[in-house]
């Protein structure tokens, strides 16, 4: 029977994140002890009061369609968090909710993004922004870096790979997967060779905002110049162990957020009324509320990579935030292990998954090749179990 998909869906990468998880949840059903470092998800359960709000919302009969831009009053509290926690100012009418930054992401994207475009990825990534770029058909460019400059790329690099075409860059602090966290000092610095380049627009991603250990994060529209040409992204998922319930959302020039809210009446109109509602209260809370989480994520940030440590031949930077760990594995390629030659990464986390039942992303799929992502959001016990079951394979 003929299957005539769009040329579209035929290129599109599966999301390498989501096609691992699924994999270790089916291995899972058959029986396998999988420990799963695959999927970047908290492993806390929303807080009470935050599901106290969506019980509430569901009594007081929240079920009609929503504004397609979101709740005035969400608007209204995502706009005071701008103020309190990344001193920027935006109305009501620059902020757009969606189902999950995701959907903020690929909105962006669609409404600036022209077919033959350039977009410049400092690597590595996450990796739907290569996916949402390329169908937008435009083209996206990678800026490599390096495990000794904490996966950072410099302002001679951003000039070199600036050219005509280039119509955005996406930044992505702290970062998955790397844990990268650029410091203001770093960003001001990015931001000088873009006010030579005033047709270029800025995504910055900052989903990860409140998992960080150092200094606060801090948020690139808060830089005078670069304001007018940024596209803030954040969401609940992270901090708030709210990934299901999919609220993602923009603070951006007024135009922009106008043409999301657009492209978004087409395409999935307003977002879950409940899991709205839920988000006031998360957002209203101060971060305090949550900081228990980044105060575990930290110690197991601090145990994998004590254990990790302990491996020969593997390398990594020391994630400042985030909760993934992203080791260099290039030391293993040509080498035969169970009877496996091992070429490249995708060979490593396939090795892992098959041998000790460890499920991790290959590095390819964020433009890391030489890498594995390990995402250390779970137990303190599975993280020890895991990585004496990687060490077993790799020693
Ligand atoms: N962002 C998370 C990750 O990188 C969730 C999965 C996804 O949407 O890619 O693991």
């Amino acid at each position: 029977m003929p299957k005539p998909l769009s040329d579209r869906i035929k290129t599109l990468p599966s999301s390498q994140t989501l096609a691992m998880a699924a994999k270790a949840r089916e291995l899972k059903e058959q029986g396998k002890d999988i420990i799963s470092l695959s999927l970047g998800e908290p492993d806390f359960n929303t807080p009470d009061y935050i599901k106290e709000a969506a019980v509430e919302a569901i009594n007081e009969n929240y079920n009609s369609y929503t504004p397609v831009n979101g709740y005035k009053d969400l608007r209204k509290a995502i706009s005071k968090k701008f103020k309190r926690d990344n001193n920027l100012t935006y109305s009501i009418d620059q902020i757009v909710v969606s189902t999950g930054a995701k959907q903020s992401i690929a909105n962006t994207a669609m409404v600036l993004l022209n077919p033959g475009d350039e977009v410049i990825l400092p690597a590595p990534y996450w990796v739907s922004y290569s996916a949402i770029v390329t169908l937008c058909e435009a083209k996206y460019v990678e800026i490599p870096t390096t495990i000794e400059s904490d996966f950072k790329i410099t302002p001679q690099q951003l000039e070199a790979a600036i050219t005509p075409k280039t119509k955005m860059i996406f930044f992505n602090s702290p970062n998955n997967p790397s844990g990268t966290v650029y410091s203001e000092e770093e960003f001001r610095a990015l931001a000088k060779v873009l006010e030579k380049h005033p047709n270029i627009y800025i995504l910055s991603d900052e989903i990860y905002e409140l998992i960080n250990y150092g200094k606060p994060s801090f948020s690139f529209a808060a830089i005078d110049s670069m304001y007018d040409r940024t596209i803030t992204i954040n969401g609940v998922a992270k901090a708030f162990a709210m990934t299901g319930w999919r609220v993602g959302y923009i603070g951006a020039p007024e135009w922009i957020a106008k043409a999301c809210t657009k492209m978004q009446g087409q395409i999935t109109s307003g977002t879950n009324c409940i899991a709205q509602r839920a988000t006031i209260t998360a957002l209203n809370a101060p971060p305090s509320k949550i900081k228990f989480m980044v105060d575990e994520f930290k110690i197991r940030r601090d145990l994998i990579l004590k254990l990790l440590s302990k491996i020969k031949g593997l390398k990594t930077n020391v994630p400042q935030g985030a909760f993934y760990v992203l080791p260099d594995v290039s030391y293993f390629f040509g080498k035969t292990i169970k009877g496996k030659t091992i070429q490249n990464a995708s060979d490593i986390s396939m090795l892992l998954l098959e041998e000790v039942n460890v499920a991790t992303v290959t590095g390819e799929a964020f433009g890391a090749p030489t890498c594995i992502r390990i995402s250390y959001s779970a137990s303190q016990d599975d993280i020890i179990k895991a990585v004496k079951r990687i060490t077993e394979v790799l020693t």
